[in-house]
Parts: structure tokens; sequence; C-alpha cells
């Protein structure tokens, strides 16, 4: 599919439609560079709104899948220079001859490559798949929301396996379909330990456990995994929606045999560029990058907003690669995020996971309802901040951590 002769404007390939690949886009056109764009996406929506899969109910009705999938708008990419390429995966790429392999039997010879394929959930043994007792899913895309709000409204019992953000965020939204929650968490004492530390992780597990949820940790929650035999079995019927949210495995296979540090997700310099390749860049979910934040340790974000700005960035690169304009800023952000679950609004913002102490600011953690304020520190200075909260008490507070965080 590489265009005629007359047409040598320089072409470039995008690999993934989520807001990653988006926002790339949009920033390479800001950069006015005159190029063809190709966006290739194996899902079959343009770029939709992901985190929003988790964030409400939605009605019963046929307009479900309209609801969730809320296009997302970008000013500037309903431009003629784009072209998305829906539907179509990306099989294999040669970075050295610069060539995509589509799963339509086409090559795509590109210029410069955006690399935004995102990630997939991690599965147990089972997979998306059936075992003795349950059919097994997992949440990613718009399908998986579909079948699992459309589970939900039935109200039927649902068990949970892992304690993450989407695992907390589906508790949740389960609980306010009326259903019957059970989360199974075996690696960890309580929701997000690895991010914010084992005290916040603790508290938030009673919180859940306040909120009608049942909450097994450790060996009463292994007991209940598919992998072990379990002692009493449920029937299937009883417990036939379980979903697993433990995690995710960065999507890279397609780019085997280029010689590329692939060990968590794509490694990529200050400038998202995919080093030795000066045309190749990479962004969002799939991007490891040194961390401005903790002296250059490499980092692999899963959050919207990093994603937002990765994007942003490896766009800018790229047009700069092509002799559009000069990239004068690096990484310069810290990454933040924010979730509810069960009506407490959590937000996070640096690095906590880097820290190797934590202090509370503000509040009690046996009180979360009325705020609590953490502040995470590595060697005295302060990399991240988590604030919880059902109000804005502390938010002041709040954006006062995150003033001495931006100036570290
Ligand atoms: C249920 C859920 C809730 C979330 N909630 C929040 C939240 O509250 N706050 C927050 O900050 N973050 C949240 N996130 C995370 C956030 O959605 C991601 O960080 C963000 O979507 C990453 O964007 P991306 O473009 O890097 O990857 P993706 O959105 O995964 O997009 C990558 C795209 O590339 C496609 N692709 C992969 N391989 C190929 C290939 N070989 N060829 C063609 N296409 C390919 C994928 O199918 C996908 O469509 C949530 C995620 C989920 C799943």
């Amino acid at each position: 599919m590489t265009p005629p002769v007359a047409d040598r404007r320089p072409l470039i390939g995008i690999v993934g439609s989520g807001i990653a690949g988006l926002r790339a886009a949009n920033a390479i056109l800001k950069c006015k560079v005159d190029a063809r764009i190709v966006v290739f996406g194996d899902e079959t929506h343009r770029t939709y709104n992901r985190p929003g899969l988790t964030k409400k109910r939605y009605p019963l009705s046929d307009a479900l899948e309209m609801a969730i999938a809320e296009d997302v708008k970008v000013n500037g990419v309903e431009n003629d220079a784009l072209t998305w390429r829906l539907g179509t995966r990306v099989e294999t790429a040669d970075l050295r001859d610069r060539v995509l392999h589509l799963s339509t039997g086409e090559t795509f010879e590109y210029d410069g490559l955006v690399i935004a394929a995102g990630v997939r959930p991690r599965t147990s043994v089972w997979g998306n798949g059936e075992c003795e007792l349950h059919t097994h899913r997992t949440l990613r895309g718009l399908g998986d929301a579909r079948y699992i709000h459309h589970r939900l409204q039935a109200s039927e019992k649902v068990t949970i396996v892992g304690a993450g953000f989407v695992a907390c965020e589906l508790a949740s939204l389960a609980k306010e379909y009326g259903c019957e929650v059970l989360m199974l968490e075996a690696l960890r004492r309580g929701p997000f330990e690895s991010i914010l530390g084992e005290r916040v992780s603790m508290a938030l597990g009673r919180w859940l456990v306040q909120h009608g949820i049942t909450f097994l940790t450790g060996d009463s929650a292994r007991e209940l995994l598919c992998d072990v035999k379990p002692s009493d079995p449920e029937p299937p019927s009883d417990r036939s929606l379980f979903i697993e949210a433990i995690g995710s495995v960065p999507n890279v296979e397609w780019l085997h045999g280029n010689g590329l540090d692939l060990s968590d997700g794509v490694r990529v310099d200050e400038y998202m560029r995919v080093s030795p390749w000066e045309n190749v860049f990479a962004a969002g979910d799939i991007a490891r990058y040194p961390d401005p934040w903790t002296a250059g340790n490499l980092t692999r974000m899963e959050f919207w907003k990093n994603a937002i700005d990765t994007g942003d960035l490896a766009g800018r690169s790229l047009a700069s690669s092509l002799g559009y304009g000069s990239v004068t800023s690096r990484i310069g952000y810290f990454p933040s995020m924010s979730t509810e679950v069960l009506g407490l609004r959590i937000q996070i913002a640096g690095n906590p996971k880097m820290s190797d102490s934590m202090e509370i600011v503000r509040g009690d953690l046996d009180q979360l309802d009325q705020g609590v304020l953490v502040a995470y520190l590595r060697e005295g200075s302060m990399v991240g901040a988590a604030y919880l909260d059902k109000g804005a008490r502390f938010n002041s507070a709040y954006i006062k951590l995150l003033k001495s965080l931006r100036e570290r």
C-alpha cells in the first residue's frame, strides 16, 4: 500500500489507535509536517475513552455500546493527511527496511514510525476461556466492556480476581449494579499495594469490606482461584461471572527480531526515541522511559494522562526527526491519575512506587472518608503524593504538595 511515486510526501505509520497514537498524530499535524499519516488499529473503533469503560453504569438498552464508545475528539485530526486503518493488525515490523507487514497481507513502507500498541490484560492459565467452574473474562476493550456491563445488569454474583485499579473500579461498578461481589487478591494485602504501600493498601481493603464487598487475601483467596482445586467448589451457575484483573502485558510481539530491548514494553530515551532508530518512537502504556523524577530510572506508566503526554512528545520528536522544528523539551511532567472506588476519590501524582518511605500529611487511615493526604519520599525528598477523600477537605494542601513535587 505504498503510494504512487507522484506522492512522495513522507509516510508516517502509527501502530495503535488508542489515545497515545491519536495524540502523536495530532502533534505531528500541529508541527505542520507535510506527510501522510496512517493509523493502524486492530480494534474496529476509532479512539475512545478507555477509562470510561468502568466509570459508570449504562442504561439497559441497545444503546449501551454507543454510550460506552464515545469517540475521543482531538482538535486538528479531522485532516485529509490522516488515514485510519481500523481492524488492521500489524503482524510484524522490519525496522531496518522500514516496513510493516499487515494482517491483510499488505506491506506498508514508512519514513517515520510511532509505536503506540498499548497493553493487554494478563491472564491466568485459563485465559479468556473456561475452567471447570467458570468462564474467565478480562476487560480491556469495548467488546469486553459490553459483555461485562450486560452481565452486571443482571445483578449476578461476581468474582473479581486482583485488587488493582481495574479490579477496584469493576467491584465498585458491580456494587452500583446491585451485584454481590467477591474479590480475591492472593499476592498482596490490599488494593494498589505495589503503588501506595502496605498501610494505605490495608486501609483501602477495609474500605472495600465496609462497603459490602467480600475481600479475601492470601491463602483464603488462593483457595478459590482456579489453578488450585477448591476444596468446596461452588456450583458453576452460582458464581458464573469470573473476571480477572491481574495486570497487563505490553503488546510487543510484532516487534521481535529487531534487536530491541522489549523486556518490559519498548525502551525509549527521554525524547521517546527507540534507539538506535532515528525515525522510530514509542508512546503510551507500551513505552518504558527514563523517569526524570527519579534520576532516570526506567519506568512504564499505564495512565491516560501519561499516554497523552508521551504521545504528544513522540509526535513532536518524530516531526523534528523529519526536519520540522526542534524538540527542546524532554519528558518534563510528572504522571498523575485519579479514580473513584465506592465513593472514595483517589488521586495519585508523581511516582510513589519509587519511594522508600511515606508520611501521612493530613488525616487518619482509619477514617478515609474524612480525607487522607500522603507524601511519598525517597532519600528524604518527595517523589509522589496521594490524596484519598470523599469530599475535597484537603484539596489546597494537596495542591501545595503537587507544587513542591513540581519544583523539586
Ligand atoms: C477499564 C480501564 C480503566 C482505566 N481507567 C483509568 C483511569 O481511571 N485513569 C487513568 O489514568 N488510566 C486508566 N486506564 C488506563 C488508560 O486507559 C491507558 O493508560 C490508556 O488507554 C493507554 O493508551 P495507549 O494509547 O497507550 O494504549 P491503548 O489504549 O491500549 O491503545 C493501543 C491500541 O493499539 C492496538 N494494537 C495493539 N497491537 C496492535 C498491532 N500489532 N496492530 C494494530 N493495533 C494494535 C490495541 O488493540 C489498542 O487499540 C484504564 C484502563 C482500563 C482498561
